[in-house]
């Protein structure tokens, strides 16, 4: 795998930005997408580029499939690819679902399941045996609130990482004979800014008693998981969904 090309939507903060700089620690080639923020890109990028790493940033909105497309022809650029991972994602206003809009349900969906997907056929493309691609790995970022379904927070994006605990079982056995591993990670309550973007910044501290280990969890602590899973060392874990969650 080193020296392979890793493609990370949602790459310019919190996990994705831990998984990046993981993974150039690891010797791939980074592709750091982006939705909007070009500095913080960048700044993965410079911060990989330090290590002597390689890298460069591709704005990716993952709810415009022409943008996947160009992602994935970017990463063609630069490399041959050896690993997606499905990161970019999005929560919501606490709301209950007697309050939501259809815009904000039809956005959940198109950036969580969507965009996860279309990526996912993008990597499929060039990784499965069956196209004469290398093998690879498709990492999918879940989360617990698919089992916990977060009832009067955000029931929509629950369901939403419910579809990619699904897909990764799924996506797993279909290309399983191609050469690609696919699994997931189960993310807890993590210390990134995805609580502020969603109108509530204190969340995670906030109930953070109520994880079983007493503690947020780093977004790095997210990233070790998903490079191991991206290694060699993980060569017989396919459509296996792995809580890293303190517990909870
Ligand atoms: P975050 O800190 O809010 O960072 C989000 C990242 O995704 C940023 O790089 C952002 O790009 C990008 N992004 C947002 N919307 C996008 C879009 N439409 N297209 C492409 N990229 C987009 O989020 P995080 O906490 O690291 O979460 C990463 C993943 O872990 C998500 O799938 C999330 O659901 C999952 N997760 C997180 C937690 C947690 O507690 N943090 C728990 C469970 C699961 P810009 O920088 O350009 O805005």
């Amino acid at each position: 795998m080193n020296d392979r090309v890793v493609v990370i939507t949602g790459g310019s903060r919190g996990i994705g930005r831990a998984t990046a700089l993981a993974a150039a620690a690891r010797g791939f080639k980074v592709v750091v997408g982006y939705a909007s923020n070009a500095e913080a890109a960048q700044e993965t990028v410079s911060a990989i580029e330090a290590s002597n790493g390689r890298a460069i940033a591709v704005k990716c909105d993952v709810g415009d499939e022409a943008d996947i497309i160009a992602l994935f022809e970017a990463a063609d650029k630069f490399g041959t690819l050896g690993a997606l991972v499905n990161n970019a994602g999005i929560v919501g206003p606490t709301a209950r679902v007697d309050e939501m809009s259809a815009e904000r349900i039809q956005r959940m969906m198109a950036v969580n399941v969507t965009g996860s997907i279309l990526c996912a056929r993008e990597a499929v493309k060039r990784l499965s045996t069956r196209h004469g691609g290398p093998g690879g790995v498709i990492i999918n970022l879940s989360s617990v609130a698919a089992k916990l379904g977060s009832p009067n927070t955000y029931v929509d994006y629950a369901a939403s990482k419910g579809a990619i605990d699904s897909f990764t079982i799924g996506l797993g056995h279909e290309v399983a004979g191609e050469g690609i591993r696919v699994a997931a990670i189960r993310p807890g309550l993590i210390d990134t800014e995805i609580h502020a973007s969603g109108g509530d910044p204190d969340r995670a501290h906030r109930l953070s008693g109520h994880v079983p280990m007493q503690r947020v969890g780093r977004a790095e602590e997210i990233a070790n998981a998903v490079v191991w899973l991206m290694s060699d060392e993980a060569s017989y874990v396919t459509s296996a969904i792995i809580d890293v969650s303190g517990g909870r």
